[in-house]
């Protein structure tokens, strides 16, 4: 039978009026016999997330400090919900047992998962669906990576039956001493791919609050349009230049196996979302994807005649950067100069250590050093079709009057990277946001 795996955000969950909604959206689809849920989000911006009251107790207790307040919120949380949905009054003892675990001392994972656990243990109940435990399915292995295995223990757990669901806490699994351990943080979209992979889903339906990704930071942007389709390979570039909603880890495991993810709106249930699939179709809406960018780069620019002659020259170069353990953005080069631009944050205060090296080992004719720094990439499988791409992007820019300082573009032509001052950062978005919008 063909299934879909459903994921649903913590906003979904925040109370028992979003579960009532996650009920309506599973019963309008028989297929969405697959349920993912985050641990219960907030419920107003001035509320702490469940998650971050359970890190909170896992702190607390560590310094010999009462609980008791952030916990009792956190019972509240969940009995509330219990209570509203009529779901019988059984989860105060099992969180009085949880509270003496944290008092006796368990793992920050283990308090960190209980959040999810707890969420599914009241969706389980609500939806009459058989609650499976991801410790029993998803394993990571002993680097702390998921353990592939995983696709198929959890596949055998969600048995294909007819008009059978079942519901999976996301964000953690088991590690190789059966341990609990969470993913990264927003790591619930992840168990959500794993899972969808794992039913061998016909799609992963991610369910957040808003009604699928933009083109541009609606804080930088004003209104920016939807996406409406968008491929995994122009996703993960959004994402790792920092746009946000979807965590970039959870893209990989459907990926491989070829299964699109819907990403939709709990509180608007008809709007279609996003689209993210392997292929696009020949005609799409826009000639990009989308914008987005990053602020806080160095870059290290030197210069040295017929460096080009000299051979293992840019491997020196680059060795300074390993040597001090500092991880490399991009690399944009010329036949006489190279630059190598790093994340400022990752490399803390080496930088002075970094120039020392550079000028030792290569000798240049010019070394400078420049910080703030903002990359912005404009994204899109299209670009590489169309003529005048990267004109459009220099004149944008020009006519806004931001001085570009790097320009760098991968080999997949999927996307132009630029750096400007982080002074520029926005004014740079939104030019270029406007410009490459525009259809011919
Ligand atoms: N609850 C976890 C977090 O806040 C995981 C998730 O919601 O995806 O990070």
């Amino acid at each position: 039978m063909s299934r879909i795996a459903c994921k649903f955000g913590g906003s979904s969950l925040a109370d028992s009026r979003q579960f009532l909604k996650v009920r309506d959206i599973l019963e309008k689809d028989s297929r969405r016999s697959i349920v993912v849920v985050s641990a219960p989000g907030k419920r107003h911006s001035s509320e702490a997330k469940l998650t971050d009251l359970l890190y909170l107790c896992y702190d607390l207790s560590r310094k010999g400090m009462s609980i008791d307040s952030s916990f009792s919120l956190i019972r509240d949380r969940f009995l509330e919900i219990e209570r509203e949905l009529d779901l019988g009054a059984t989860l105060a003892e099992e969180l009085e047992a949880f509270r003496q675990q944290i008092l006796k001392g368990v793992t920050r994972d283990f308090i960190a998962s209980r959040g999810e656990y707890f969420s599914g243990r009241l969706m389980a109940k609500f939806l009459k669906a058989e609650f499976i435990d991801p410790k029993d399915g998803i394993f990571f292995d002993a680097a702390g990576r998921l353990d592939p295995k995983s696709y198929e223990t959890l596949g055998r757990l969600l048995v294909d039956e007819k008009s059978k669901r079942y519901v999976v806490p996301g964000f953690y699994g088991a590690d190789v001493h059966g341990d609990i351990k969470t993913f990264s943080r927003g790591g619930s979209d992840i168990s959500g791919a794993i899972a969808a992979r794992a039913a061998k889903a016909e799609v992963y339906e991610n369910w957040t609050d808003v009604s699928g990704l933009l083109m541009a930071d609606p804080r930088i942007v004003e209104n920016p349009h939807p996406l409406d389709i968008v491929s995994y390979r122009e996703i993960r570039e959004l994402t790792y230049m920092g746009a946000s909603v979807f965590h970039d880890e959870a893209i990989a495991p459907v990926r491989e196996a070829g299964i699109p993810i819907n990403i939709r709106n709990t509180n608007k249930p008809g709007d279609e979302g996003t689209n993210i699939v392997s292929k696009l179709p020949e005609v799409t809406q826009y000639d990009i994807a989308g914008v987005a960018g990053k602020k806080n780069f160095s870059m290290f620019s030197l210069e040295k005649s017929m460096m080009n002659k000299e051979v293992g020259f840019a491997r020196r170069f680059l060795e300074v950067f390993e040597n001090n353990r500092v991880s490399i953005e991009h690399c944009p080069s010329s036949i006489d100069s190279m630059s190598v631009v790093v994340a400022s944050e990752e490399m803390g205060d080496k930088a002075e250590a970094i120039r020392e090296e550079i000028q030792r080992v290569l000798q240049p004719d010019n070394l400078e050093v420049e910080h703030e720094l903002s990359l912005i990439a404009v994204v899109g499988e299209g670009m590489a079709r169309q003529v005048g791409m990267a004109s459009r992007v220099f004149k944008a820019l020009a006519e806004s009057k931001v001085n570009v300082r790097i320009i760098d573009q991968g080999a997949s032509e999927l996307n132009i990277i630029v750096g400007v001052a982080n002074s520029d950062y926005e004014k740079a978005i939104r030019s270029l946001y406007t410009e490459m919008i525009r259809t011919a």
